[in-house]
């Protein structure tokens, strides 16, 4: 492993593989590419099964079915470049050195479809992180993109978020409303995570956390994965420097323990300058190491913070 190995908490590159006959041999179609993931010394990516609205996509549950097994064929197909990460101690064994951990989320919890039971189907099924909500209220909760985005987390919501923390499923916060947050942290026994979310201080969108929630997730022992959309990035142009500013602005309120890089690649239609995919997260961790950040706090920022949340929810 590398001395700044990379987890990467959030792309959508599995959605580009359902929709597009593209490969992850580096091409123009996508973000995430192999020799992309090895030249970034990416070490887990995190891939999202994004379930989307249901009038373009179909029923959520058999969406994210479908989606489930684009990810296992891509697995079966690049086995010995990837190794699935189910329990954290796969991450250790050594048949999987030298390849890259994927691990399997689910954006959109509407793909429970209101039945605490596909929770476990789910589980089952090597998912170890589920985003409450994407841009639409559901059966667990209301999202901040929602017209309607005034309402908390349901009873349903309720049970779901007890049951993730039993079964060892990190809970995201990333897309909810904020009085959805609230109901959150006031719920979970687990830390959670923002998996691509950025500072509401420095650019006021929506999607992005107040100084209270930031605090509130570090706190608990989550961690905020910085993302790469230019619209959460700046109201002026993006760069590098924009994700340094995010990171700057995060670790000033609480320090550098809940800081980790949630992408968002292959969601996304535009990138900052200098970013075009996981290669170039060297060029944001020698930004850090040039305002002198010590190496032990790059390190956390790159993987440590995300890998103590892994530990700790998913319990073996
Ligand atoms: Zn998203």
């Amino acid at each position: 492993m590398d001395k700044f190995s990379v987890i990467d908490a959030h792309c959508d590159t599995i959605s580009k593989l359902a929709e597009q006959n593209t490969s992850l041999e580096r091409n123009a179609d996508i973000h995430v590419s192999l020799q992309g993931l090895k030249e970034g010394s990416v070490d887990i990516q995190f891939f999202a099964a994004w379930i989307g609205p249901g009038n373009i996509y179909g029923p959520y549950l058999n969406r994210g079915f479908e989606l489930i097994s684009v990810y296992e064929r891509m697995l079966k197909k690049y086995d010995c470049f990837f190794y699935p990460v189910t329990k954290v101690s796969d991450i250790y064994s050594p048949k999987n050195a030298g390849k890259i951990g994927a691990l399997l989320t689910v954006e959109g919890g509407e793909v429970l479809e209101g039945r605490l039971s596909n929770l476990n189907v789910l589980y089952n099924m090597g998912v170890r992180l589920i985003t409450l909500t994407w841009n639409f209220n559901n059966e667990i909760g209301s999202a901040a993109m929602d017209t309607m985005a005034e309402g908390g987390i349901t009873a349903f919501g309720t049970e779901v978020i007890k049951e993730m923390n039993k079964l060892g499923i990190i809970i995201d916060v990333s897309h909810l409303s904020e009085k959805a947050f609230w109901d959150v942290i006031e719920v979970s026994s687990q830390p959670i995570v923002a998996s691509h979310s950025n500072a509401k201080r420095l650019c006021n969108h929506p999607r992005n956390l107040n100084d209270r929630q930031i605090k509130a997730i570090v706190s608990k022992g989550g961690v905020i994965g910085i993302n790469f959309y230019p619209p959460f990035l700046s109201s002026q142009k993006a760069d590098i420097t924009s994700i340094i500013k995010h990171i700057e602005y995060i670790a000033g309120l609480t320090g550098v323990n809940g800081i980790g890089f949630g992408s968002d690649f292959d969601g996304i239609d535009e990138l900052p300058q200098g970013v075009e995919g996981p290669q170039d997260f060297p060029g944001i961790i020698n930004e850090l190491l040039r305002l002198n950040y010590d190496e032990e706090s790059v390190q956390k920022i790159c993987r440590g913070n995300f890998l103590r949340v892994m530990k700790t929810v998913m319990k073996e």
